[in-house]
């Protein structure tokens, strides 16, 4: 069985969290350690851990991710000036939580999509 995370107790509201978004299939809080002037994690409520364990039957559910992202970029009026959503996978991906979350980001220019190397 997949571990559960702190993720899964935001959803249930076993721990606090700000949530900006809740419906049947997702929720959305903005990150305790934001990037970006705006930075919200927006989450299946049924657990998936990272994107290699996606299968046909999550289509729906990671779909309206897309659907709550474009209403909270809307929400948070950034839509017009542009956004980044990210989803990261595991150790290279720099993903430290394993259910699966896309990042949205804006609020101010991001630069390049991904850093160079040091
Ligand atoms: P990732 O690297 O894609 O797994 O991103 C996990 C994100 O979860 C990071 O940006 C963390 O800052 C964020 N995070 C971890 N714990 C919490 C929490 N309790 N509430 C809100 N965001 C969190």
């Amino acid at each position: 069985m997949t571990e559960e995370t702190i993720f899964a107790k935001i959803i249930r509201g076993e721990i606090p969290a700000d949530i900006v978004y809740q419906d049947d299939r997702a929720t959305a809080f903005r990150d305790i350690s934001p990037q970006a002037p705006t930075h919200i994690l927006i989450v299946p409520n049924n657990p998936i851990p990272t994107v290699n364990d996606v299968s046909e039957q999550d289509e729906a559910d990671l779909g309206h991710l897309f659907v709550v992202a474009a209403e909270l970029a809307k929400q948070e009026g950034i839509a017009e000036d542009g956004f980044r959503l990210i989803v990261n996978c595991n150790r290279d991906g720099g993903q430290i939580v394993f259910h699966l979350h896309m990042h949205l980001l804006g609020g101010r220019p991001l630069g390049r999509m991904v850093a160079r190397p040091k």
